[in-house]
């Protein structure tokens, strides 16, 4: 029977334990006499080694004596404790883990603008009891799902109110997930801060997927230590044969001889030595066994296999030290200093190192290369965001999510646009709203798009911009139509002429203006009133809900040329009009705008005349007389004649008066 240990490689310090410890040996190494508050990790094998060089626990600030350096350990403590550490004036290191920082000014803030603050995790630990002394407001603290849906029915009231959501960054992933489904249906006003720190959640993941591949599992950890019993948990779930030791001497040897796939992981406080002696210890049961000793070559390559991976592979954390113009200096929590080049960084060609980072932030980054000559480590950002990137894509594709991404180059056939650091392929014919608009537009520009095809095995993705315009037409029409009534006044853009109206676009509805409408005039294109991109203000004629068709109604009643003649231009006002047409009747004078008035052939002239043409031209200006109005039949009658008759008239009386004059000389 052949024997496999496979080591998990997320077993051991996480980034911020890892970075804690450092901080102390480096105190020590800088010969300062060190307290820490509380064991700076819960491993006694590592705190008694720590107890042998000098350092001292102490379990509250003014339990440090003078000259010391007091080190506040990764899961953080409460405001009050900086205070007293100030007030104190002690010189103090802080070894917070920045992920726990950063849930510390979440919490404050959220106490800041007033809102509550809800914590799942364990109210004990001192993780918690730090979240905690950050909250300045109303705060409660649950451990499970139960505990929170508890919590609602006990407070009603605290569902309706605006609440902050966090987690120990060391919860079980499943019991946050039930959790989050209660927020979600009972804390209608919570705002989510998923703060399970992805080094959690990445080694439970890997302990359940080894655990329920191997017949036996090794946890390898301190038993006071808070994400060791929850690895515990995990893999206990699905391999009945889950150890939890704390180092070699505790290693179930007859369940060891016995096993043929053995799983090993280790909490975040496991040092890598005590793993290192587990393996060892592990090989020898099983090379002192009878029934592998055949195998004996085959596992201490396996074991130095493990061994490579678990020092130098995969992911760390790394904290933004120090910006040049071309690289950053990050401290990930190891001997070597960490690198990584502007041009791993970003794919954008534009962006500076300052762009992008600043100092004290903390970058999730892939090792390329570990120089222990050098002292340096080679590290990546981008590889690691395309890598969550490409997952965000795949899961996009899975749930038809729409994704937002900056589009970056105009190719043939298409355009790319890189979203989470993936570059996904928009073909032109899905680009954008219509066939024919210029692709050139959108470079540059923030576009959202679906993904429509994915070929997983090459990370290829297909977008479409044009799914998702479309839909948001759709859903601006589904609006529109809702609100829509006869003579609700838009303004919209023309979009299009024809010979026989105007396309109006009222928001993401187009709707016509047929040519009688757009003047009161008589006019023979649309072009003489309106031009395509003209913003206009329309009101609704009538409604076609069958068709889906509108049509819009532009003239204003205001400039009704007949509500003009009514007010201003009354039967017997003398008008300058202008022949505008002939006919064998009589000729058509423009009075004003939109009104044309019969001149009857036997109201040109004070003779009979043949025809109009003998005394009237077309364009002719002329003076005529009002003599009457059929406002319902829209008709106006004009007359020079009666002009001319009652000039005669004048004359005529004039001619009296002077004679009259005469005579009486
Ligand atoms: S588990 Fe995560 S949050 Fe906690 S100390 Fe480690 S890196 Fe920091």
């Amino acid at each position: 029977m052949v024997a496999k240990i496979t080591l998990a490689k997320s077993a051991g310090f996480c980034f911020g334990v890892n970075r804690a410890v450092n901080m102390v040996y480096k105190l020590i190494d800088e010969k300062k006499h060190v307290c820490t508050l509380g064991p700076i990790i819960h491993n006694t094998e590592m705190v008694n080694e720590l107890k042998a060089k000098g350092v001292s626990i102490v379990s509250s600030p003014w339990e440090v004596t003078t000259n010391s350096t007091v080190v506040i350990r990764s899961h953080g403590v409460p405001y009050s404790t900086y205070e007293e550490i100030k007030s104190l004036n002690l010189q103090c290191t802080d070894a917070t883990c920045p992920f726990v920082a950063k849930i510390h000014k979440t919490v404050a803030k959220a106490s800041e603008n007033n809102h509550i603050v809800l914590i799942v995790g364990d109210k004990n630990h001192p993780e918690v009891m730090g979240i905690q002394g950050h909250c300045s407001g109303e705060f409660y603290v649950v451990k499970n799902h139960d505990e929170l849906l508890q919590l609602s029915q006990e407070l009603p009231l605290l569902t309706k109110k605006p609440i902050y959501f966090v987690a120990q960054t060391t919860f079980d992933v499943s019991e946050w997930k039930k959790c989050l489904e209660i927020v979600k249906k009972v804390y209608t006003n919570a705002v989510i801060f998923d703060t399970i720190c992805s080094a959690t959640s990445e080694r439970q993941d890997e302990a359940k997927v080894l655990a329920e591949k191997s017949d036996l599992m090794v946890v390898i950890g301190d038993r006071s230590s808070s994400n060791t019993c929850k690895l515990f948990d995990i893999c206990n779930r699905v391999c009945d044969k889950t150890f939890l030791i704390e180092n070699s001497s505790d290693l179930p040897k007859n369940v060891i001889k016995n096993a043929c796939n053995i799983g090993v992981t280790a909490g975040a406080s496991a040092p890598a030595r005590i793993i290192k002696e587990v393996l060892d210890k592990m090989t020898d049961i099983l090379n002192n066994s009878s029934e592998t000793t055949d195998n004996e070559c085959n596992f201490a390559e396996m074991l130095e296999e493990n061994l490579k991976s678990f020092n130098t592979d995969g992911r760390v954390m790394g904290v933004v030290e120090r910006i040049t113009p071309n690289e950053i200096f990050v401290d990930v929590g190891r001997k070597q200093a960490g690198v990584v080049k502007l041009s791993e960084l970003t794919n954008d060609p534009n962006a500076t190192t300052e762009d992008l980072v600043k100092v004290g932030d903390t970058l999730d980054l892939l090792i390329m290369r570990t120089n222990d000559q050098e002292g340096m480590i080679t590290l990546s950002k981008k590889r690691v965001d395309a890598l969550k990137g490409w997952d965000e894509i795949v899961k996009a594709e899975e749930e038809n999510a729409v994704l937002t991404g900056v589009v970056t180059e105009v190719i043939k056939g298409g355009v790319i646009v890189v979203s989470n650091g993936v570059r996904v392929f928009i073909p032109a014919s899905q680009a954008t709203a219509s066939r024919g608009d210029a692709l050139e537009d959108l470079l540059k520009k923030e576009v959202n798009f679906r993904i429509i095809d994915i070929n997983k095995g090459r990370r290829r993705a297909v977008g479409s911009i044009r799914s998702v315009l479309k839909e948001q037409r759709d859903k601006i029409k589904e609006e529109f139509w809702k609100t829509c009534e006869i003579g609700k006044v838009y303004t919209g853009v023309v979009k299009s002429l024809t010979s026989y109206g105007a396309f109006v676009d009222i928001g993401g509805v187009d709707g016509m203006i047929h040519i009688s409408e757009l003047s009161w005039n008589r006019i023979k294109h649309p072009s003489e009133v309106v031009n395509v991109g003209d913003t206009v203000e329309v009101y609704v004629k009538d409604i076609d809900n069958e068709k889906g068709n509108i049509s819009l109604g532009y003239k204003k009643q205001d400039e009704n040329p007949w509500e003009v003649m009514k007010n201003d231009y009354p039967v017997g006002t003398v008008v300058d009009a202008q022949i505008v047409g002939m006919t064998s009747f009589g000729a058509f004078a423009r009075i004003i705008p939109g009104i044309d008035g019969l001149i009857h052939i036997s109201q040109i002239a004070d003779r009979r005349i043949e025809k109009p043409q003998d005394e009237l031209s077309v364009g002719q200006m002329v003076q005529a007389k009002i003599t009457a109005i059929d406002f319902d039949k829209k008709r106006v009658s004009l007359s020079i004649r009666e002009l001319l008759n009652d000039k005669e008239a004048d004359e005529a009386s004039d001619f009296e008066d002077s004679a009259k004059a005469t005579d009486a000389e």
